[in-house]
């Protein structure tokens, strides 16, 4: 049977060109990054899946009056299995990031091209691959999903599990008309038991080009925006203004070392292995130099270790702004666009084994877990109690100009997917 799946994936190149090539030509960028969403390109993933022989299909709109058609859809595929308890989902999404500076390109960014030569910056060959915003994240992972499914639907092999492909909209903006809406919405906009605490989600959109990190943790994730209010006075007359900007940046300087030296310990699942505090966004104040601004704007980005509480972070993070707001004779006030903690998947877990026996069955390798920076989809679902692992083999060009899936790993991801279908657990 091993074989009979694997040759259909071997099989499968063209199938699966053809369908990076059609997803590549829909943008689905989310409308906080300046695009419509993602309702044409799941409209097209829904109509080829079905033409495909994958049946199942449900889709689940969050409203979005911003985007196309007024709504963000999130796409279910089901491929009944023997069992329907300990179900496997396999979650990709559909959105992209916009293709940024438009001369780093060399192709059109929409257009997917084929290539094959060439090296990595360390002088490995590049193998055959496929070039286009979204070709890798979040497509290689789409694709191999839906390879892996095919392998199974159209050979009239059931798997041993109930399979679910999850092609989710709204990943690259926090998820909050995506992951963090179907979660939210089971029992009213969405079924009840959707997704249930037995499941296991393999989730593809992470990795490195040789298949073995599997992420099963990750930081909890603290977004801040702190709005400084002073007083505006002549720059020739601190005297009679309270600086904004001053008592802003004295209060970015403590957060950085008080939190770092507050929240200090170490933990090597996590690179780098302590939390982070860093400062990151400024906005403008007054356009000229001799004025003592009134307000000022900076924001923060903190990765903060699983064993801090968020709620212990934002207590010191008060002590150390009352602190500043006494010396300055300002007000602060914050706000958190993001703010998430997230539980590990125990390195146990009847996924993280199976698919690490999985990996080192296509790829020869052997797998390590790992934990990283925060504020992935992983956190949504590992927070409901759901087993969550973030795999798959890539170069991680995402994001980047001239973005690249090599064909092998979308073949042998596929692969490693059948396997965990097919496999008991
Ligand atoms: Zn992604």
């Amino acid at each position: 049977m091993k074989d009979k799946i694997f040759s259909f994936i071997d099989n499968s190149v063209p199938l699966l060109v053809e369908l990076e090539t059609e997803l590549c030509k829909r943008p689905a960028i989310s409308p906080d990054a300046g695009g419509e969403g993602e309702l044409d390109k799941c409209v097209f993933l829904e109509a080829w899946l079905r033409a495909q022989g994958i049946s199942q299909l449900e889709r689940y709109d969050a409203p979005d009056a911003r985007a196309k058609g007024g709504v963000r859809p999130s796409l279910v595929a089901t491929i009944p299995g023997k069992a329907d308890t300990k179900r496997l989902w396999i979650m990709s999404h559909i959105d992209v990031v916009p293709p940024g500076e438009a001369g780093l390109w060399q192709s059109d960014p929409w257009t997917v091209v084929q290539a094959d030569g060439g090296t990595r910056p360390d002088g490995t060959p590049l193998g055959p691959r496929l070039i286009g915003r979204g070709v890798e994240d979040n497509q290689q992972g789409l694709v191999s999903s839906v390879l892996a499914a095919l392998s199974l639907v159209r050979q009239g092999i059931a798997p041993s599990h109930t399979v679910k492909l999850l092609f989710a909209a709204d990943e690259e903006n926090g998820s909050a008309y995506g992951i963090d809406w179907l979660l939210k919405n089971q029992g009213t906009k969405v079924p009840a038991d959707l997704f249930r605490k037995d499941d296991m989600v393999l989730i593809p959109d992470g990795g490195d080009s040789q298949g073995v990190s599997i992420e099963i943790a990750e930081k909890n994730l603290v977004w801040a925006r702190f709005t400084t209010h002073g007083l505006q006075a002549h720059g020739s007359r601190p005297d009679q203004g309270a600086n904004a900007h001053l008592a802003g940046a004295d209060l970015a300087v403590r957060l950085h070392y008080g939190l770092s030296e507050k929240f200090s310990d170490h933990d090597s699942l996590f690179e780098p292995d302590y939390s982070t505090f860093q400062p990151t966004k400024k906005e403008a104040n007054v356009p000229n130099i001799n004025t003592i601004p009134g307000e000022d704007v900076f924001c923060m980005d903190m990765r903060i270790l699983p064993r801090y509480p968020v709620k212990t972070v934002l207590a010191e993070i008060d002590r150390i702004k009352a602190e500043v707001e006494a010396k300055h004779r300002v007000t602060i006030t914050y706000t958190t666009p993001q703010c998430m903690e997230s539980k590990p998947t125990s390195a146990d877990a009847p996924l993280v084994k199976l698919l690490s026996k999985s990996v080192a069955e296509v790829y020869g390798v052997k797998t390590r877990p790992i934990g990283i920076g925060g504020g992935t989809v992983g956190a949504y679902l590992r927070n409901e109690g759901i087993d969550s692992a973030v795999w798959c083999r890539i170069d991680d060009t995402a994001h980047q100009p001239n973005e690249y899936a090599i064909i092998g790993n979308i073949v042998g991801d596929a692969k490693v997917m059948a396997l965990l279908m097919t496999s008991q657990c």
